[in-house]
């Protein structure tokens, strides 16, 4: 860890949406945060979208180091974390953020597209988890936050593959919080409602107003709204809570 660093924080797919949301929430003065990103149909645009994020990280007094890393690639996540922890030598705060839906019925799902949703949604999250958490029991402390979905526990229709790896990814924090605790390490999912980020941006004008008619507060969440969660959940005051499910959906689901 180089004198300047006190905490390090990493965070998978921090170019756009929530999780860029969430490097700048985390970003402070003696922070670090790591984040990467993966998308080989357009490497020049994201690798710019995560400069993007690395300069705003910067504006807010931190230090941000991205790396084009996929999730679903044991290698990459292997060398990816090496990387950090030769560089800093401990890791704080971890956040499972990367995530893809690629929607469509149940009886018409190819087995490809169920497989690729949970490798990256689920199994890319326990390739991390693995790895930090190894980390973080050496350190006797350390922080978890996965980003589920509503869709994990209300069991969306059109998202069979995305909600069974939402919703095994909620049974994955719990397995992580009752592992990790007795070495002082908390783990926690979010699972968020209807957020106005790229993943949702295409969907239907008809699916979108169903949401919202669905949404007693009447808005799309944004990335903040989560963001601010993670925080928290990150932060000393939340040393208490682990394996908790905290739900943001404007009231989709109560
Ligand atoms: P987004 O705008 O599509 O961003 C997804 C991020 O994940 C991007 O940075 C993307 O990087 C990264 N990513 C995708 N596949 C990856 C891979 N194989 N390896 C590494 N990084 C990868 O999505 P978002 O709306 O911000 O969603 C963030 C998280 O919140 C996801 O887990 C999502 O399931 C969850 N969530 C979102 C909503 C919502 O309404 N938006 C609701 C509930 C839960 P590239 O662009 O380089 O691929």
């Amino acid at each position: 860890m180089t004198e300047k660093t006190q905490r390090t924080v990493v965070v998978t797919g921090g170019s756009r949406g929530i999780g860029r949301t969430i490097c700048c929430e985390l970003a402070a003065p003696g922070t670090t945060v790591y984040f990467n990103y993966f998308n080989p149909g357009d490497p020049e645009g994201e690798a710019a979208a995560a400069a993007d994020t690395e300069k705003m990280v910067a504006e807010r007094g931190a230090e941000a180091k991205s790396s084009a890393v996929d999730v679903s690639s044991t290698e990459d996540v292997t060398a990816f974390f090496s990387g950090i922890l030769k560089d800093t030598g401990r890791i704080d705060v971890l956040v499972n953020n990367a995530g893809i839906t690629r929607d469509g019925l149940l009886v018409r799902m190819k087995e490809a597209v169920w497989d690729m949703v949970l490798e990256i949604n689920l199994k890319g999250a326990f390739r991390c988890t693995k790895i930090a958490g190894k980390a973080m029991m050496k350190q006797h402390s350390g922080r978890i936050v996965n980003i589920a979905s509503i869709s994990g526990v209300l069991g969306s229709a059109g998202q069979a593959n995305y909600a069974a790896s939402k919703a095994g990814l909620i049974a994955l924090t719990k397995v992580t919080a009752r592992e990790l605790a007795p070495r002082g390490v908390t783990a926690n999912a979010i699972a968020p409602g209807y957020i106005i980020t790229d993943m949702t941006a295409t969907l239907p004008e008809d699916v979108k107003a169903e949401y919202l008619k669905q949404i007693p507060l009447g808005r799309g969440g944004t990335p903040d709204d989560i963001a601010k969660t993670v925080n928290f959940l990150a932060s000393e005051d939340a040393a208490y809570i682990t394996g908790q499910v905290i739900h943001i959906n404007g009231g989709m689901y109560m």
